[in-house]
């Protein structure tokens, strides 16, 4: 069975989100750094679910004993049709800051009301294990866009994401808050439970 769980993804912020969910597993949990792995797979599927397998199973090919977790997330909004979607991280290049990005929406949602600034953040999560199976989940939080940028934690689009249980936004919360609510946290939950449910975790 495999002992280590390799996370696709080169971000710090996401990876010490997902420590802390995944700690639990007694599992060792490695970055794709951390594996000695350095790979770059083109995010070109037209689903969260579609980019996030594609990238678990090409780095599966590098690391055939481990369990690879990839995601796709991303920031939904309603109000301009589910912008900017799978598109989140090359929303304005991806080279723009986040601070000229959560300002642009901002802008884009001048004078609109609370309602209809209703939000999410989506994410998928793969799983290729070492059988050669691969494994999806979906994780969802519903919130809505802000007025202006709020908080210091989290990253991306946090500081404009806000959400009603807390009425403020998902930067102002600590990390643990975010986890509980968050569509990473539930997405990853889910998959901590099929693959128990499939025996690839004890
Ligand atoms: P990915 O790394 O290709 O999945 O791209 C994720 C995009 O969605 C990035 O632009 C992130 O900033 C944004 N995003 C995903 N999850 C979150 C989150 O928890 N908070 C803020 N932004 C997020």
């Amino acid at each position: 069975m495999a002992k280590r769980i390799v996370f696709a993804t080169g971000n710090q912020n996401k990876m010490e989100e997902i420590r802390q969910i995944l700690a639990d597993t007694g599992m060792e949990i490695l970055s794709m750094k951390d594996a000695g792995v350095c790979a770059e797979v083109v995010e070109d599927g037209t689903t969260f679910e579609e980019n996030a397998s594609k990238k678990a199973s090409q780095i599966a090919k590098l690391l055939q004993e481990d369990i690879v977790l990839a995601d796709d997330s991303g920031l939904e909004i309603d109000y301009l049709n589910k912008e900017p979607g799978i598109y989140s991280a090359r929303y304005m290049g991806e080279n723009t800051s986040y601070e000229k990005k959560n300002q642009a929406l901002l802008y884009r949602l001048s004078g609109v009301e609370k309602e209809r600034r209703t939000a999410r953040f989506v994410c998928a999560i793969a799983a290729a294990v070492p059988d050669g199976r691969v494994f999806v989940t979906r994780g969802t939080i519903e919130g809505y866009i802000g007025w202006e940028p709020q908080g210091e934690h989290g990253f991306g689009y946090d500081p404009v994401f806000c959400v009603d249980e807390y009425d403020c936004s998902t930067a102002q919360l600590t990390m643990e808050q975010k986890n509980a609510l968050s569509h990473r946290g539930n997405a990853l939950r889910a998959m901590k439970k099929v693959l128990a449910d499939q025996g690839v975790l004890g």
